[in-house]
């Protein structure tokens, strides 16, 4: 029997778990079908509508309470919180950072903004995310830790922290990950910029490292048109997240005095507004999505050579973005299946060229990547959007 895979059957598949449709069905559209117009309006109305306000304060107390942070600060993008953690877990100039090569090209962008070193590792096929057991054996390898540090023996550059990221909103394997940066004297800082609404082992992603990043860009799970957040439980860290990207600025009822170079990376009320009507749909959304993953699964039952990538036994993923796998690494394949489905109105994607592609990155270091390779090869991200398993797409 021939595994071979048939792009037309897999397209007559997905339109069967898809509702008619005369225009494309795009990868991720968000869904405003709540408070958004009642809030947005209060900022309109009472002239609130910038750096300050009551709808910045409740979104970061909303998101604290949801993912059971102690604390949220809300900014302008993702890659500004992931920027600003990374300041805040003591990433200083040449030091080495350890991030997946497979991820959006924000987690390594951040690393630069340091004028630290990417480091890259590879990742697993159960989570798409960081491979705890084959970092634990390269660790081994190139590192040593002295004078309470973890040094790259091959550089002599200080390793700092190491960012997992949560592919499509599927959780990393926290707990191993969590140890061997203990056992390293590395600082966890989780990129949790897909993954608002994904547990593991029952407990809310970008709660188990020092600090966290969320993203609410446009085609995130909810969205603020732009922006994001830095969560943390330390007190301290959350007080320092909150000057830094608010220009540093001293509290003084009229004077303008800064204590150092800060950031204006601050949420506008408006798009907290935005956001605080997102967050409380976040839960029907997620429930959305994951009956969408359900159906995708369902339809795709009898097609050979690609499946549907399912959420790791130890994780509740949002499904965020869904991803069919094609059983063999192929780019040719792969291609055909994106050419059928994007000219039939199904707007699918690849996943990111690997990180250690890029021009800018192809010198940093990095560890043997025959996993990223092969999914780069492999994985198609098809639509997502939550009106999808809403109920209002057919059955
Ligand atoms: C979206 C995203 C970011 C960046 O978020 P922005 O809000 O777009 O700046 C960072 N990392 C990953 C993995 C993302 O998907």
């Amino acid at each position: 029997m021939s595994r071979r895979l048939r792009p037309e059957a897999l397209l007559v598949a997905l339109q069967s778990a898809l509702p008619d449709s005369k225009e494309t069905i795009a990868l991720h559209e968000p869904r405003f079908s709540g408070n958004e117009w009642a809030y947005v309006k209060e900022c309109l109305d009472t002239g609130w509508v910038s750096s300050a306000g009551r709808f910045v304060d409740r979104f970061e107390e909303r998101l604290a309470d949801y993912t059971g942070a102690s604390y949220a600060v809300a900014v302008s993008t993702g890659t500004a919180a992931l920027h600003i953690a990374l300041i805040l877990a003591g990433v200083q100039p040449d030091d080495e950072v350890i991030v997946p090569s497979l991820t959006f090209v924000a987690t390594a962008n951040a690393v630069r903004y340091c004028g630290a070193v990417p480091h890259f590792a590879d990742v697993e096929y159960a989570t798409l995310g960081l491979d705890p057991h084959k970092l634990r054996r390269y660790l081994h390898e190139i590192a040593e830790v002295a004078y309470g540090y973890c040094y790259n023996k091959q550089t002599g550059r200080r390793i700092k922290a190491v960012v997992p990221m949560h592919t499509f909103g599927h959780p990393v394997d926290l707990d191993p990950l969590a140890e061997l940066c203990g056992l390293y004297r590395l600082e966890l800082v989780e990129d949790a910029a897909e993954s608002l609404g994904s547990f593991y082992k029952g407990r809310h992603t970008g709660t188990f490292g020092k600090l966290a990043a969320f993203s609410f860009n446009g085609n995130k799970i909810i969205t603020t048109g732009g922006g994001g957040a830095i969560v943390t439980n330390d007190a301290e860290l959350a007080r320092q997240a909150k000057h830094l990207t608010t220009t540093a600025k001293t509290p003084h009822p009229w004077a303008y005095v800064h204590d150092r170079v800060g950031f204006n990376y601050r949420l506008p009320n408006l798009n907290a507004a935005l956001g605080c009507a997102q967050l409380e749909q976040l839960d029907a959304f997620v429930a959305g999505k994951r009956k969408l993953a359900r159906r995708y699964e369902t339809a795709l039952g009898g097609i050979k050579g690609v499946g549907l990538f399912r959420e790791p036994g130890f994780a509740r993923s949002n499904y965020w973005l869904n991803t069919l796998l094609l059983d063999e690494p192929q780019l040719a394949a792969r291609d055909e299946v994106l050419e059928l489905l994007n000219a039939h109105g199904i707007m699918c994607r690849p996943a990111w060229v690997p990180m250690h592609k890029l021009p800018m990155f192809a010198n940093s270091p990095k560890d043997d990547l025959a996993v990223t390779d092969n999914l780069e090869r492999r994985m198609i991200n098809i639509p997502s959007s939550v009106y999808l398993g809403a109920g209002d797409a057919k059955a």
